[in-house]
């Protein structure tokens, strides 16, 4: 079954989310955990998660996508910085378990001066300090396009972190279309070549989820800038190839294309023409 929701706004809490997921046509969805920019979480509202899993069940909806706040940067050089991050992270994780069994993605971070080694022990160090045996949540890391300092540009540093966490069967990885075309994965071409190169790095059961955003900016640009779905530089055709391919097509997707509630539904229409089902 095509699975296929976008980036919400948690103003309504899961509830609302839920009801504009079904209102665009989505089966799920990707909300911030707190303000993108970093702060203090809203507080739970107890009648809303008791509520949320009927929604989800009555209509299908696959695993919802949290995202950490982007400020949270667990391998920063600033010691206050990780902090804070660790403690963001923490508690996310904590609030995560009121819906179990859903999926908690964050981008790996950036080491600036410090280097890609030490970064990558610094995110391990806080996820072995994070993770908890009892989690039902599953810890996505992104693949990220490459800017500045980021870690995650290559399969090879994710794999490397996975590496040294102890509970890594709680971990998985999220593959953002945009983040890997902008890093030099060249998925417009070469899409099998660039899903062998996961699998013998990475391994492909460790791929939970698609980030469905077309970019701004050719390949290799280590940019960053999310397009909407045929207007960029990945184009529509390489998107029909992505939610079909047969070893993708089972993942729910998501888009945080730069969109509102209008023209999400629009892609998702768009993409639920594109998908074959003859295989479903
Ligand atoms: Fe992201
Ligand atoms: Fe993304
Ligand atoms: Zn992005």
């Amino acid at each position: 079954m095509f699975k296929i929701g976008c980036h919400l706004s948690t103003a309504g809490g899961f509830l609302g989310m839920g009801k504009d997921a079904l209102a665009i046509g989505a089966d799920t969805f990707q909300f911030f955990t707190r303000n993108p920019r970093g702060g203090a979480a809203k507080a739970i509202d107890e009648k809303d998660v008791a509520a949320f899993p009927e929604l989800a069940e009555q209509n299908n909806f696959a695993k919802i996508l949290a995202h950490a706040p982007y400020t949270l940067n667990v391998c920063a050089t600033d010691k206050n910085i990780r902090k804070f991050g660790l403690k963001m992270m923490a508690d996310d994780l904590t609030r995560m378990e009121y819906l179990p069994g859903n999926l908690y993605n964050f981008h790996p971070g950036s080491p600036m001066q410090q280097g890609v080694e030490t970064g990558i022990n610094l995110i391990a160090d806080a996820l072995n300090l994070t993770i908890r045996p009892e989690q039902t949540t599953v810890v996505l890391l992104e693949t990220m396009a490459g800017k500045g300092s980021e870690i995650g540009k290559t399969f090879e540093e994710l794999r490397a972190i996975i590496d040294k966490v102890e509970l890594n069967d709680k971990l998985g990885v999220c593959l953002d279309t945009c983040h890997v075309y902008d890093a030099g994965y060249d998925i417009v071409n070469d899409l099998d070549g660039v899903l062998e190169k996961f699998d013998r790095i990475i391994g492909l059961e460790r791929l939970q989820v698609i980030h469905l955003n077309d970019s701004k900016n050719p390949f290799n640009s280590r940019k960053d800038r999310h397009e909407t779905i045929g207007n960029g530089f990945i184009g529509t055709d390489t998107f029909k190839r992505i939610i079909n391919h047969p070893k993708l097509r089972d993942l729910p997707f998501y888009l945080e294309t730069p969109n509102e509630l209008p023209g999400y539904k629009k892609e998702i229409e768009l993409l639920k023409k594109l998908r074959t089902e003859e295989l479903d």
